[in-house]
């Protein structure tokens, strides 16, 4: 799969959204090219003295809907065609959940187990410098996303706020609590995933008590979706994993006490203490193993045409972006596996993003029920649009959530015209 382009994945997924609404291409072409993109390479000295220059990216793919938001993320394999892809499935997931942004994201080339703190916190603000001219609160608004959390977000707003002079809150989110971060965002993205679960195993008429779990990642959105699918639903999680594999426990593994482990800065599975009954497996087994739900939720182009047919769950979560390459989606939908696709279930994040970009732009402070309560009522909405078409057209809910969004899109093209 060396040359998987993420990239085609989106074209191909954008031009079958158009041709099952039965629209012209002049009217979606737009959407097939990114708007603006932006490489940086920049030198940031190292804590022993030497210097690095490192390679950053901020692509926007469209500012249709409004100012582009998306993250921004730390790992050795970001390149121009990851960025882009996952700019514009930004836009499209905002376009899919009614929030009135466009998508951009953002990408810098970096292992960052690699780095200390503090060459970590020069790289943010020097990469933050170098994108300067892009974002803003009502241009461009970061977040986190792989290997970016809540402290990069504060060295963003706080090199943002000292070049601009004032404290400039709205131009970033995911911030901590205390400089302007919301209540709920942290668990945002993984309370997005147990919420479609929820709904997706009500229109099949399956109790979520019953059901095995299967979730590969355990960052920010793996173990909230596993922590959220344990304690709310109540399903049973027998396999987990992260970059340095996974475990397996057919009776159920104990989330709490694996999240306790992780919680230590640094801790990865390979170093928790399992019980007896649990086994180690490969992230390749994660994938394939034996359970009714699969959560994939760390990286994209995880599930291809080598292990679809492999995969024994019949209902799959997309919380990260872009696990399914094209190959395996046919060969997923011939095998009758039901799919709830990236844009629709991982798009709590933006939502309760886009709720803190409010609450900075009014000064205002919303309790954490109320916004567990709208995201609640804003995933619901979201999830009956893509049902209603996925069944009017009988299309996957891929090309359904895709049509959703390209509506909606093309609508303010069409609104705002071309300019001049
Ligand atoms: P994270 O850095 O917090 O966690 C990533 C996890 O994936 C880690 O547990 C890591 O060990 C694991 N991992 C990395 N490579 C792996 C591999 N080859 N096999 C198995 N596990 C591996 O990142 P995150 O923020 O949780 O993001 C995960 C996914 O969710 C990404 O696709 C991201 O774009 C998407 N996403 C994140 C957010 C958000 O709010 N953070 C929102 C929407 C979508």
């Amino acid at each position: 799969m060396s040359n998987y382009n993420p990239y085609d994945n989106v074209v191909s997924t954008i031009k079958n959204a158009g041709q099952m609404l039965g629209m012209k291409e002049s009217e979606y072409i737009t959407f097939m090219y990114p708007e603006r993109e932006l490489k940086v390479n920049f030198p940031v000295r190292m804590d022993d003295g030497s210097v690095q220059v490192i390679e950053g990216f901020r692509i926007q793919h469209s500012s249709d809907r409004g100012p582009c938001k998306g993250g921004i993320r730390f790992h050795p394999d970001v390149n121009d065609d990851e960025v882009r892809a996952l700019a514009a499935w930004m836009t499209f997931k905002c376009a899919v959940v009614g929030i009135p942004y466009g998508g951009a994201k953002g990408g810098v080339k970096i292992d960052p187990t690699k780095y200390s703190r503090a060459e970590l916190e020069r790289i943010t603000r020097r990469y933050t410098s170098a994108i300067l001219p892009l974002i803003g609160p009502e241009k461009d608004i970061p977040a986190p996303d792989v290997n970016t959390n809540a402290e990069v977000m504060g060295w963003i707003m706080d090199t943002y706020s000292m070049m601009k002079g004032y404290s400039v809150p709205g131009v970033v989110t995911g911030k901590p609590i205390d400089i302007g971060g919301s209540l709920g965002r942290g668990e945002a993205t993984g309370r997005g995933v147990m919420i479609t679960l929820r709904e997706c195993l009500k229109r099949l008429n399956k109790d979520p008590k019953g059901i095995t779990v299967a979730v590969q990642g355990m960052g920010n959105v793996g173990s909230v979706s596993a922590k959220l699918i344990s304690s709310e639903l109540g399903a049973k999680i027998v396999a987990v994993s992260d970059v340095s594999g996974g475990i397996y426990n057919p009776d159920g593994l104990d989330i709490p006490g694996i999240l306790a482990h992780l919680a230590t800065r640094g801790n990865l599975l390979d170093t928790y203490n399992a019980p007896a009954g649990t086994k180690r497996i490969s992230n390749a087994e994660v994938l394939t193993c034996d359970v009714d739900v699969l959560v994939p939720a760390a990286l994209e182009n995880q599930i291809t045409a080598e292990n679809a047919a492999d995969i024994k769950a019949s209902l799959i979560v997309e919380a990260a972006n872009g696990p399914t390459t094209v190959e395996a989606d046919k060969i997923l939908e011939e095998k009758g596996v039901f799919l709830a696709p990236d844009i629709l279930a991982n798009a709590g994040g933006v939502v309760v993003s886009y709720f803190e970009w409010v609450q900075n732009l009014q000064s205002l402070v919303w309790d954490e029920e109320e916004v567990n309560k709208t995201l609640n009522r804003i995933m619901v909405r979201a999830i009956d649009d893509v049902f209603r078409l996925h069944e009017d057209k009988k299309v996957t809910l891929r090309t359904s959530a895709y049509c959703v969004g390209l509506e909606k899109l093309v609508k303010a093209k069409t609104l705002r015209g071309i300019f001049p």
